[in-house]
């Protein structure tokens, strides 16, 4: 059913979004097609939540068990809900108690919906002015598995005595104006108390009407065998200096012990004027810092501005990233005129700062290689394998925003011809719808990454679908895709992954 019924969705988010960033659109109708797309993305969850739990009524929601680093896990939901809390106006922490690992074996989506639903309940039932918070814990280690335990509290309406113990059933809302109110379900904590079960877990909840609510879920994760599990092969952590700028002195003590573990030498400056002096030395005597880690709210002088002062005397060497417990959005503009590489968000991971050093220092070497080059979209042809017209018709309208023209294929089978009729490098990039009548885009994917032509080994090819699962998403990397977007496709989200696939293909070209 999932497909047939996210279609439709997919249309009319689709035309929705079209129809807003359609400069002609008067202000009174772009209000009506803003409550339509909100109240479109809200069915969208509904149907979505209900696809999920029906799955796992049937039986049919599998774990995946896989190694993922739970630094970006953690990070990621943190960027998402310290964003959403500063837009509420409430407080929100994450906090690390004990020594936690960068990477574990388990269900990383899972374990992520799982965070995502309890926080999103938070942020919903909690009035401005409140906080939300996150713990993390090690419980215990033992034979290869480690149990952590998360803490999500809240200072928002509790609940009841009476509601409490129906919390997690299917449907279950303590007040029935909460649908029109806060746009629920009722479903999001049925399907989060499965998936913990299913991972063998436990979640319990405390809450007092009035003061707030705190939820606790543990669960037992494997443990990657050998902790020798090393960030990075190319970079050298022992070889590394490290400046860490902040002026909190336990967030410099935790930088710099999770450093420490993976053999990074760091050393600390407690404010933006102290580190700009310590750089100042280093480049006298030519023992610049690899790296330079800015706290951005510091008083005084702030991240950015420390950074600009930093670049003035280093010009380009050193990477320099800005540590952040908010969303960087406001000031990624100007913090990338300033200088600044990359960001990442608190609390630091060690796992986390090699991968941001290692693609900053990847980007200055490619920048330095062929001048400042942003991938441009004008005048880039497409191929689109898409049976529904009216989705193909959403797709090529919003690819011709940014100039691209886009060649149709209505299944399968007619992408696969096309591909093979065309002179080699015609086509930029591959859109594959998933779902199509006579070939399907996977099989279709296959044969043309099976094509004896040069393009067809390292064409992007995106997978399309109206299927959210992860299980497709593995098969479909698999099959020789290089991406995978789920429908309704947000225009920003194509462009940037059009844009990335075809850079990354011509620099490796
Ligand atoms: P939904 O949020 O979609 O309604 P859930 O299953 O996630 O569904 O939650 C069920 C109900 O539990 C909510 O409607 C609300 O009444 C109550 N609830 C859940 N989390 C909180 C919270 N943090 N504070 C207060 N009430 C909550």
């Amino acid at each position: 059913m999932s497909h047939e019924i996210r279609t439709p969705m997919n249309a009319i988010i689709g035309l929705d979004n079209i129809a807003l960033s359609d400069p002609e659109t008067p202000e009174k109708t772009r209000e009506y097609l803003e409550k339509i797309g909100d109240s479109a993305e809200h069915l969208l969850n509904l149907i979505n939540d209900i696809l999920d739990m029906t799955r796992i009524e049937s039986g049919r929601m599998v774990l995946r068990n896989e190694e993922f680093s739970f630094s970006r896990l953690l990070e990621a939901v943190n960027t998402m809900f310290s964003s959403q809390c500063h837009d509420k106006g409430l407080d929100y922490q994450c906090y690390i108690n004990g020594e936690v690992d960068d990477y574990y074996i388990g269900d990383n989506m899972k374990l992520r919906q799982v965070l995502i639903n309890i926080l999103g309940n938070a942020v919903k039932f909690t009035p401005v002015g409140g906080k939300v918070s996150l713990q993390v814990a090690r419980k215990a280690q033992f034979d290869g598995k480690t149990t952590l335990q998360f803490t999500i509290s809240d200072t928002g309406i509790g609940m009841s005595k009476e509601f409490i113990p129906h919390i997690f059933d299917t449907f279950a809302q303590e007040d029935s104006s909460t649908t029109n109110k806060y746009g629920s379900s009722g479903l999001g904590l049925a399907i989060t108390r499965s998936i913990v079960e299913m991972m063998n877990g436990t979640i319990e909840v405390e809450s007092t009407k009035g003061k707030g609510s705190t939820f606790t879920v543990n669960v037992t994760l494997d443990d990657v065998a050998g902790s020798e599990k090393t960030p990075d092969q190319e970079i050298h952590p022992g070889e590394m200096t490290v400046l860490i700028v902040d002026d909190d002195p336990v967030a410099c003590e935790h930088a710099r012990l999770v450093l420490e573990r993976v053999g990074i030498a760091a050393e600390i400056a407690d404010s933006g004027a102290a580190a700009v002096e310590t750089v100042r030395l280093r480049h006298a005597r030519h023992e610049p810092y690899n790296l330079i880690l800015v706290d951005w709210q510091m008083p005084e002088m702030d991240g950015v501005e420390t950074t600009r002062r930093i670049r003035s005397i280093i010009g380009n060497e050193s990477a320099i990233i800005i540590l952040t417990a908010y969303k960087w959005d406001d000031i990624l503009d100007e913090a990338i005129q300033a200088g600044v590489d990359s960001f990442i968000a608190k609390p630091l991971f060690a796992a986390a700062v090699m991968e941001e050093f290692r693609s900053a220092m990847q980007r200055k070497n490619l920048a330095a290689k062929d001048g400042v080059k942003k991938t441009d979209l004008t005048g880039r042809r497409i191929l689109l394998a898409e049976d529904v017209q009216v989705n193909a018709e959403i797709i090529e309208m919003v690819l011709q925003m940014r100039g691209v023209t886009t060649d149709l294929a209505e299944n399968g089978r007619i992408a696969v011809e096309k591909f093979e009729a065309s002179p080699e490098g015609s086509y930029d990039a591959i859109l594959m719808d998933m779902r199509m009548p006579e070939m399907d885009g996977l099989e279709a994917t296959r044969r043309i990454r099976e094509l004896d032509r040069a393009d067809a080994r390292n064409i992007p090819i995106i997978a399309l679908t109206a299927n959210a699962f992860d299980e497709d998403v593995q098969r479909s990397l698999q099959a020789g895709l290089n991406a995978h977007l789920s429908k309704p496709v947000q225009p920003d989200t194509l462009f940037e992954t059009l844009e990335s696939l075809i850079g990354q293909q011509e620099t490796e070209e």
